[in-house]
């Protein structure tokens, strides 16, 4: 009879006559790679800077501290509780240093955190850009229903077209579709396959799979069309040339125009219910603990579809009311983005900290789904900076 409890980093396997202890080693970059299954780094904005910031992909970890910004406090607290990974949602690091005297709080951080090796990782814009990710999260606490991307990313998807012998078409195929390939919405292994016959002579020095040397010859093929993801595109072709049989296989990449609506920042969906504004207002209020809600205009509407981007999202209020949402939330917005929205839509202003303060929990699922056994915990220091009298 053999047993094996998981508990905390340890596992114990029991027998009748032994008991074994092993510990379970789990890296800075184990941690890294199930936040980035999650959230590919590739999907960051252009001006982001996630990923790992400081520390060593190869060291263990003790323990993980989430936070939304890193702080001295919050590097602290790591020390404290024995955490030597911080987890923030806001890179610390975000413009390049060109010295760390400690002249200011981001390099106090470096330094403290480079002292008690401590790793420092931040997932910004593509946690945000995620299904799942910050944005979904905001709209589990408001109870929506029907929840898609607000702005689908755009020039961010390729599309594939590939000639494989008819004896290797499903080979190709499934090779492809394990690289990434075929995603289209909530179905996976999409393609297009036509048959049709190639031509080719190869030269001297050639070895063909099919065909002799110096003789033109005729192959039934299937050409298989497929789209990806541009950043798995150097994944993708090693796969494909894995997999094909042909010493020069042909094929051809494009660039897509379509946008890719299962990633893109913000999200819309739906309210079980009706509601009126000031209703709806002071839920979301009450949900986010927000010290006082600016908002535009009250318009008379009904509350049914809510638009929502956490942090600075106040340019994708255009798409919100293309989408139909009677009511757009955001973290934060300047006076003339109220301005220009009053009386277009209900334009409700929450606080940058106040609408993320949940993407803590989206870490925290994320790496106690990977590794259950390791410790996690939420920061319990507030790093908003914004205090209402
Ligand atoms: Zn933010």
């Amino acid at each position: 009879m053999l047993a094996v409890i998981l508990q905390n980093e340890k596992i114990f396997v029991t027998s009748r006559t032994e008991i074994t202890l092993y510990q379970i080693l789990v890296k800075i970059k184990d941690i890294a790679n199930a936040l980035e299954m999650f959230a590919p780094l590739p999907l960051q904005e252009g001006f982001d800077n996630s990923g790992l910031q400081i520390g060593l992909t190869e060291a263990e970890v003790t323990g993980v501290l989430l936070c939304l910004d890193v702080t001295e406090k919050v590097v602290d607290e790591a020390v404290m509780s024995g955490c030597n990974l911080i987890v923030s949602h806001h890179p610390l690091i975000f413009s390049p240093l060109k010295r760390i005297t400690g002249s200011n709080y981001v390099e106090r951080c470096v330094l403290k955190a480079l002292a008690n090796g401590i790793a420092i990782y931040a997932s910004h814009t593509n946690m945000d850009s995620v299904q799942g990710g910050v944005n979904y999260r905001i709209a589990e606490k408001l109870g929506l229903q029907n929840v898609r991307i607000l702005a689908p990313k755009g020039d961010a998807l390729l599309k594939l077209a590939v000639y494989v012998p008819v004896s290797h078409a499903d080979v190709v195929r499934e090779a492809l579709f394990g690289a990434g390939c075929g995603n289209i919405g909530g179905y996976d292994s999409c393609s297009y396959n036509v048959e049709g016959f190639g031509t080719f002579k190869a030269g001297d020095g050639c070895n063909p799979f099919c065909g002799k040397v110096g003789e033109l010859h005729k192959e039934y093929e299937v050409r298989i069309e497929t789209v990806m993801p541009a950043y798995l595109r150097n994944k993708v072709v090693s796969a494909l040339l894995k997999a094909h049989p042909y010493e020069e296989p042909a094929y051809d990449i494009y660039p897509l125009k379509n946008s890719w609506d299962s990633v893109g920042l913000g999200v819309v969906g739906d309210l079980p219910y009706e509601c009126d504004e000031v209703a709806f207002l002071n839920e979301i209020k009450e949900i986010f603990a927000v010290g006082s809600v600016r908002h535009t205009s009250l318009l008379g509407n009904k509350i049914k579809r809510v638009a929502l981007c956490g942090g600075s999202g106040a340019s994708f209020a255009d798409a919100a009311i293309s989408a139909g949402a009677q009511v757009y939330v955001t973290g934060e917005a300047r006076y003339h983005d109220l301005f220009n929205y009053d009386g277009r839509i209900l334009f409700a202003v929450i606080g940058h900290y106040e609408s993320e303060q949940y993407t803590m929990d989206v870490f925290k699922d994320i790496i106690h789904g990977a590794y259950p056994g390791i410790k996690v915990q939420k920061t319990t220091i507030n790093t908003n900076p914004v205090n209402y009298l």
